[in-house]
């Protein structure tokens, strides 16, 4: 077959192309479980593309302040309807989602208020915005005299509820409840939106002041329902991850009530200007086709990595989540026996990849982390990660975390040259 030629001439063993391709036959039914969920998000993404009346003028760049630029103003009220909120701010001009949510946190918190997050230790680059080593003249929430508490996910993973509960009853600075949806870059299960409502619904019913917030980041289009849909009042996520579709070149959003965005604004510009101004000469068509298209980009992801989940099981390594565990985030780790493997399966997904693919990963000495990090990132825009990519800290355990794929075409060649890579017995 010309097909079986071509994936051997890009250095995919016949018995790895076999392996993956049965393990595909296999899992046939979970991966048509992804294809359903994409297919509702599209209809709900149209339905929003026809509600707001988008239009080709709202691709339009625009310059200066940008007072009434259409586009800016579209593509929020865009993002508001698909996600349920009264409105949004969605903006080439914040840096990454980490911007965003210490856009959130400075936005909604005051001195003397307490965040509490409830997901366990959140995402790595958010400990110097709340200032978690505490270090003075930082610029964290900490040097504004905004504290902190945390409580922990429960053995089994679940969001700890009546701890919650307790503590916003025995402190009345608590101003914010938030939580991390996805997995992130740790062994632990992503939330599922069940989870979430409950959360949601317990604190909002006794604390209606408490303002719940959500880090969305690789959450979403995983789930029919999104976390503004079952009563959080502020979602925040990148557009360099699902909902940019890996077209958006940059920036990210926030969704959610009028009170919050508005607070949120205020921060994101200045008091009294909020989102009246902000321009982009390079024009919001990417933005538009991105979100267009995010529901099946993040369906493909999904498969991608259920099918690398049971490729690796098969194999008799460990994976979280399981390949055939619900999921509710893009990410996928596997557990690795040596550093040999890990490298092997990085460098893999380096040469799977459409740009940069003769590029060989080497571990580097990143900052901020005490051991050494090999990455695989053969991505249009940079640090996209609904594109395919895969990050390892090299220490035992060997997890490689993978994540991405806007086609399941290219993580299915991943894992045909990582298998062929990795030595493994297939037959
Ligand atoms: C990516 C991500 C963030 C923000 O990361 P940036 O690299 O700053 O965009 C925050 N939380 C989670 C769970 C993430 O995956």
């Amino acid at each position: 077959m010309t097909e079986n030629f071509l994936l051997q001439e890009m250095g995919a063993l016949p018995q790895a192309v076999r392996f993956v391709e049965q393990a595909q036959t296999e899992i046939e039914s979970i991966l048509g479980g992804f294809s359903k969920t994409a297919e509702y998000n599209a209809y709900k993404v149209l339905e929003a593309f026809r509600s707001t009346n988008v239009a080709a003028r709202h691709f339009a760049p625009s310059t200066g302040y940008g007072y009434s630029d259409e586009g800016r103003e579209k593509l929020a009220a865009l993002f508001a309807r698909i996600f349920r909120t009264e409105t949004a701010i969605v903006s080439p001009l914040i840096a990454s989602g980490t911007h965003a949510i210490s856009i959130a946190l400075f936005g909604l918190l005051r001195p003397l208020d307490t965040m509490l997050c409830v997901s366990g230790t959140p995402y790595d680059t958010l400990h110097s915005v709340i200032g978690l080593e505490n270090e003075q003249g930082s610029g964290s929430l900490a040097d504004y005299a905004i504290k902190y508490q945390q409580v922990d996910l429960l053995p089994a993973g679940q969001i700890d509820i009546q701890r919650t509960l307790d503590y916003l009853r025995l402190n009345k600075s608590i101003r914010m409840v938030y939580l991390q949806r996805s997995r992130g870059y740790a062994w632990r299960n992503s939330l599922g939106i069940r989870q979430i409502q409950e959360l949601a619904e317990a604190v909002k019913q006794r604390h209606p002041q408490v303002y719940v917030v959500v880090d969305n980041c690789y959450g979403e289009f995983t789930e029919p329902l999104e976390p503004t849909e079952v009563g959080v009042d502020l979602i925040v996520g990148s557009l360099i991850k699902n909902p940019g579709g890996g077209l958006a070149p940059t920036g990210a959003y926030l969704a959610g009530t009028a009170e919050c965005i508005d607070k949120c604004a205020a921060r994101l510009t200045c008091a009294g200007i909020g989102t009246e101004v902000g321009s982009y000469l390079a024009g919001y068509l990417p933005y538009f086709q991105g979100i267009y298209l995010a529901p099946q980009a993040v369906g493909n992801a999904l498969k991608g990595a259920a099918l690398t989940a049971y490729v690796f099981q098969k194999l008799g390594y460990q994976t979280s989540p399981a390949y055939n565990q619900p999921r509710t985030d893009i990410t996928q780790a596997v557990r690795l026996h040596n550093e040999e493997e890990l490298l092997a399966l990085v460098r893999a997904v380096q040469k799977a990849s459409p740009v940069d693919s003769n590029v060989v990963p080497y571990p580097w000495d990143m900052p901020g982390y005490q051991h050494q990090v090999i990455m695989a990132a053969g991505t249009f825009i940079q640090g996209g990660s609904l594109e395919l990519s895969a990050d390892a800290p090299l220490r035992e355990p060997y997890i490689a975390y993978m994540q991405g794929g806007l086609t399941f075409e290219n993580v299915k060649l991943a894992l045909m040259l990582a298998l062929s890579d990795m030595n493994c017995k297939l037959e």
